[in-house]
Formats: C-alpha cells, structure tokens, sequence
C-alpha cells in the first residue's frame, strides 16, 4: 500500500513538472522561518540578513499554508530554526494543512534542549513519515569553532547529535544527517570528519557535502577545484556506502553529484530546472521566490503566495529558466528537477555508470 501511494505521489509530482503547472503549490518548499542565528559562519551566504527581527508571525505562516495545497518535502531553514520557540506549531500547520508527509531541517545543532523539546513535540504528528534533522558541521572541532565564531559549537551539535540518537531510537521517523560546506580551504577537514562522523556516530545515516553558496561572508574563503570535489564526493560515497544502502534518497546522491560536476563543466544547466514549478522559497520576512539565487517576486507581507506565483514577473523568470538563461549548482533547486523527471532520472543514471566505468578503466 505504501508504494502505491509512493507511486501515486511520485506521478502526481512529475506530472507537475511536465506540465510546468505554474498556478498549483509547489510540491517542494523551501521555508526561512527566521532570520535570528547565535552563530556569525564564515561560509554563511544569508550572513546580510541575519538577525533582522521582522520574521513572519505564527499567524502570517499560518495564512500562507492555508493558501497552500499539498505539499511534498518541507525543507525548514533559517538563521537557526530552533531559535523559534513556535517551531512545532509551525511544522504542525504544514502537517495538517498541506499533508507534508517529509520534514527537513537544517541546523547548527547548538540548541540541545530546545531541539529536544521542539522534536519530541513534532513527533507526536501521527501523520508525519519522516522528520530529518540535518546538522551542520564544516570539519574538525578547531576548524569547525573557528569558521563558526564559537568555540562550543562542535561539542552542542555532538551534543545534539547524541540527544537524537536516543530519541530516533524510539522512533525510527526520526533521521540525523550531517551537512557539510566545501570549499577550497576544508577538503581535508571535510575528509576527516566523515571519517570521524561515520565511526563515532552510528545514527547519521548520511553525510551530505555542498558547493559553498555566493556571497560567502568571509572573503578569504574560495569555491574548491572541481576535481578535488570530485574526488571527495567519490570518497565521502564509498566510505558511507554500507549504511547508505538502507536509505531510499542514497540513489540519487551520486546523479546529483554528477549533475552538479556537469554543471560546473558546461556552464550552463545540464538538468533542466524546475525552480518555480517544482519548488518555491519563503525568506523569514514573508519574500517568495523561485530558488535561492533569483530575486524574491514579491512580498506576502502585499500580496498573497497566488498572487504572487501567477503574477507576469512569475512567468518571465520562468520563461527564462525554462530558456536555461540562469545556471547553478543549488542542491535544494537540483534534487526534485532529477527526480521528478524521468528522462533526466535516466539520463543522470547513465551518466554517472559510465563516468565511473571511465573512472575504474
Ligand atoms: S538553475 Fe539555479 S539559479 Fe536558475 S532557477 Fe534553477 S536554482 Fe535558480
């Protein structure tokens, strides 16, 4: 019966797609819900507008998940989600609203107890098949509190991670994963602490790496080689192989890594994307977009999400994405724009079979 519905689910979604159904909700949402952080990241690309004191109010968040239909992934972001204390309450609205059946969320891990409190509060939404806390750790405890701007923050997000562990013992919705920003600086760090992350913390399932975003803070910071990338991407795979394999979204990691590499490559889309069909971003102070690169569209503080997402400005950025006029290699924007379209599905298969044929001859 699940993967009927999974099917049923899936078919509804890539319909979407082929159809560029601009005037339904995104199934994929990209959701700021504050812009407050304890921590000044040197990679942080939303650095500028941190700390701005203008979030959405539970009651704005409310009106705009009422104006929503279904919604496939939520995908909660910020400054530190857990600095709100009305996070459940706002994972609830989008539960029973738009049956999200998937919670993600990106953290610093530096909250302990306040995560603790706000995750045991979602859980509680019966309805909900998957609640995945995605920890944010750039290398080695030194380098990681240094690029943070705190010396704890490696300790909090181990402590985090332990917290979770126990929980996700009693309830196998809740999944850990480790994100990590590459740039040219923290390759080797990054290689470490997948090392490390894989022997000493059994209940990360995953440990997922991205290109550092545009309009990084610190200055001194640099994109890294793409080969290097590779090579770490290749590493980071074989070493997480094993526990990676009870993991359904583990088949698409490689294709979105090879989509991104043939992005970096051709300069231009390799997959075609989706943004503004499949996904859409809120931004903490009520701004709507298409991805996290193009300028917000409008404001719901003005106007309403529709109002917004079928306005002419809408459907220009979206001519000009489907024109390929824009690139990039936004994990976020990438993910649904392989999946939910066969042909690319196929494509970035095969793709990624005969990169590692070549690779292995
Ligand atoms: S390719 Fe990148 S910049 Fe262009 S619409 Fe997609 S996510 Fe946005």
């Amino acid at each position: 019966m699940n993967l009927i519905n999974s099917s049923i689910r899936y078919g509804k979604v890539a319909l979407k797609g082929l159809l560029c159904n601009k005037a339904s909700t995104p199934p994929f949402l990209v959701l700021f819900i504050t812009s407050a952080c304890n921590l000044s990241c040197g990679h942080c690309f939303y650095w500028k507008k941190l700390n701005q004191k203008d979030d959405l109010t539970t009651n704005e968040i409310k009106k705009l998940s009422e104006e929503l239909g279904s919604i496939e992934n939520l995908n909660i972001t910020g400054g530190e989600p857990f600095t709100r204390e009305d996070f459940s309450e706002i994972c609830r609205l989008f539960i029973n609203n738009n049956s999200v059946k998937k919670i993600y969320v990106s953290t610093n891990g530096f909250f302990t107890d306040r995560t603790y409190s706000q995750v045991k509060k979602v859980l509680k939404e019966t309805s909900l098949d998957l609640l995945v806390i995605e920890i944010s750790l750039d290398g080695m405890a030194d380098y990681h509190n240094k690029l943070r701007g705190n010396g704890e923050s490696f300790q909090k997000a181990l402590d985090t991670y332990n917290m979770l562990s126990e929980l996700g013992k009693r309830d196998r919705r809740l999944q850990i994963h480790a994100n990590s920003t590459v740039t040219s600086e923290n390759i080797e760090e990054v290689r470490q602490l997948s090392h490390f992350l894989f022997d000493h913390c059994s209940s990360i399932e995953h440990h997922g790496i991205a290109l550092i975003r545009d309009n990084w803070k610190e200055q001194s910071l640099q994109k890294p080689a793409a080969e290097k990338y590779r090579k770490l991407c290749l590493h980071i795979e074989t070493l997480w192989k094993i526990r990676k394999k009870k993991r359904a979204g583990s088949l698409v990691e490689p294709l979105l890594q090879y989509a991104k590499l043939e992005t970096i490559r051709e300069g231009q889309q390799v997959i075609p994307c989706l943004a503004g069909v499949l996904s859409a971003v809120v931004y903490d102070n009520g701004d709507v977009g298409v991805c996290e690169i193009h300028k917000p569209l409008g404001n719901l503080r003005n106007r309403s999400f529709f109002e917004i997402w079928k306005s002419p400005e809408a459907r220009i950025l979206r001519n000009a994405i489907r024109a390929k006029k824009c690139f990039c290699t936004h994990e976020i924007s990438m993910w649904p724009s392989i999946v939910f379209q066969p042909l690319q599905l196929i494509r970035a298969m095969i793709g990624t079979t005969l990169k590692k044929k070549l690779q292995e001859s």
